[in-house]
């Protein structure tokens, strides 16, 4: 145990964020850089070591991370990288962008606030690399097999780094024209800067894995013509199909999928644009969507120099506290200020869109809303609570149906979709077609990076006991878990 006391004479601390006034003028990460290295020895010193550990149930990819506390208590930063690279691919990843379901499960979180077990986790990654420490593991030697990964996200870069490392020859193909699905390209460079996946991709090349970009299986390249090619195929291919508002005035200029929006700022970002081709600048702008794809809309808008910023949501405002009916250790939906709503807008709960209006030459100016309540399973309006707000860009970020079926993949495959519109697999994360496999979000629905990268690492244990008979790689979930509730 790494502090005895430690809980009972260290007060929760966590990383420090710039002020808005100052970062709300870049782009870069909202932190203070370095603000976490004085603090964090005695924040993982909170550590109580508890008999049983909730916060590996907590996290999907089983991180010991009271083993890492410890570590990091005792400045053995060396060994601390090597338990939390153990269970995770990329831990600066999930470090600086997981909700940290952990936290909600951590037996200190019973009675006092909850250790800060994500700002320990990047603060020994970023240590690792600044040290040196994240080196190429390349295999021993080759089996002679190959797989070809659909989708460079986290599912599909966990997948293809542990089985480069297992002795496959891996071809990562991605449609898009960089590597890393969401992180890259909805992920704003404000919540991570892009360096942390371009050297992570580095350390992939240098260990063997081959990236294709710019090319998109079903369309590009006949799928069933790469099954043949490869002895293997994993799909990462996200949940890409992004729910839509059919109400009037949907068709107006300046409404747009959320996904529409946040990609062509992180493109301005990587120098391909000087201003956005979507841009917010001096607009009133509303933000469809109360969560965290919203706020990053937000965050956006603001760094874009919006005149104001709204953001709806159709449920009601969560609690501040834990309701009783999702009691530790389940993740709660509490009410959360992100580092984009610290810096603006306002939050509008329990309101539905009931048409847009635009002016004479189709641009949308209005959003006309309704209160809503809830009653009998369905959002109903409160009469003569109607009324409209300015807005100039509109952003849909409703969620994501399932996965893209429209490009090819599925149908030159012959997959089968679930109910849900995800690709439909079984308790090896096998779909109906022999030697093909699905991972992330494609065959999960819209989740989480944390979820995302234990899905590439158990399809990758599957798909080597395919090729191989037998595997060593750890699995640490089943296509059929789910984040713990009562
Ligand atoms: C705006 C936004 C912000 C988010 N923020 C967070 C957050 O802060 N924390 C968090 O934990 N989660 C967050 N999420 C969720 C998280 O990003 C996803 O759960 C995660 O990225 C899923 O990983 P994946 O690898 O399954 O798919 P994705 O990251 O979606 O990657 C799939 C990739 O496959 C590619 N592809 C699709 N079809 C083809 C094809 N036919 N051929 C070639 N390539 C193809 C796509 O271009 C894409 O690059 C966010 C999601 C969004 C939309
Ligand atoms: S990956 Fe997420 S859930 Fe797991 S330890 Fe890190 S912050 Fe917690």
């Amino acid at each position: 145990m790494a502090d005895p006391k430690g809980f009972l004479t260290t007060e929760r601390q966590i990383a420090t964020t710039r002020p808005v006034e100052e970062r709300v003028k870049d782009w870069n990460e909202v932190y203070v850089p370095g603000s976490l290295l004085p603090i964090i020895s005695k924040q993982a010193g909170r550590c109580m070591d508890c008999g049983i550990p909730f916060c590996h149930n907590g996290c999907p990819l089983g991180n010991l991370i009271p083993e890492w506390n410890d570590y990091a208590y005792r400045d053995d930063w060396r060994a601390a990288s090597e338990r939390l690279h153990a269970t995770n691919n990329f831990p600066e990843f999930t470090g600086r962008l997981c909700p940290a379901p952990c936290e909600a499960a951590c037996v200190l979180g019973i009675n006092q606030p909850p250790v800060t077990i994500k700002n320990v986790e990047v603060t020994i990654v970023d240590k690792a690399w600044e040290n040196g420490g994240v080196t190429p593991q390349p295999p021993d030697r080759l089996s002679g097999k190959t797989v070809a990964v659909i989708g460079s996200g986290p599912a599909g870069l966990a997948a293809a780094q542990q089985l480069t490392r297992a002795g496959h020859t891996v071809a990562v193909f991605e449609r898009a024209d960089r590597i890393g699905g969401l992180l890259r390209y909805g992920i704003p460079e404000f919540k991570m800067e892009k360096r942390h996946i371009n050297r992570r991709i580095e350390q992939m090349r240098a260990e063997g894995t081959k990236f294709r970009t710019g090319v998109e299986i079903g369309r590009d390249i006949d799928a069933a013509g790469l099954r043949r090619r490869y002895d293997a195929v994993v799909i990462a291919a996200g949940a890409t199909t992004a729910r839509d508002l059919p109400v009037p005035g949907r068709e107006l200029n300046g409404v747009h999928q959320a996904m529409e929006f946040l990609p062509l700022s992180n493109k301005v970002q990587e120098g391909d644009y000087v201003t956005s081709p979507i841009s917010a600048e001096g607009k009133h702008v509303v933000v469809i969507g109360g969560g965290d794809t919203g706020a990053d809309c937000v965050g956006t808008a603001h760094r874009q120099g919006a005149a104001s910023v709204t953001q709806l949501e159709i449920m009601t405002r969560p609690a501040d506290e834990r309701p009783a009916h999702q009691p530790w250790p389940t993740f709660p939906m509490t009410y959360k200020v992100t580092s984009a709503h610290e810096e603006g807008g306002e939050r509008v709960y329990a309101v539905n869109t009931v048409r847009f209006e635009g002016d004479e030459d189709g641009n949308v100016q209005w959003l006309h809303l309704v209160e809503v309540e809830f009653a009998d399973g369905k959002f109903e309006p409160k009469p003569g609570s109607e009324r409209k707000i300015p807005a100039q860009l509109v952003t849909l970020a409703m969620g994501f149906t399932g996965t893209d079926a429209k490009n090819g993949l599925v149908e030159q495959l012959g997959l089968e979709l679930d109910a849900r519109g995800n690709i439909a697999r079984d308790e090896h994360f096998a779909t109906n077609v022999g030697g093909v496999f699905t991972a992330g979000d494609a065959g999960r629905g819209q989740s989480l990076i944390v979820w995302a990268i234990a899905e590439g690492r158990s399809a990758a244990r599957a798909v080597d006991r395919y090729l191989t008979g037998a595997s060593t790689l750890p699995a640490p979930i089943r296509p059929t878990d789910r984040a713990l509730t009562v």
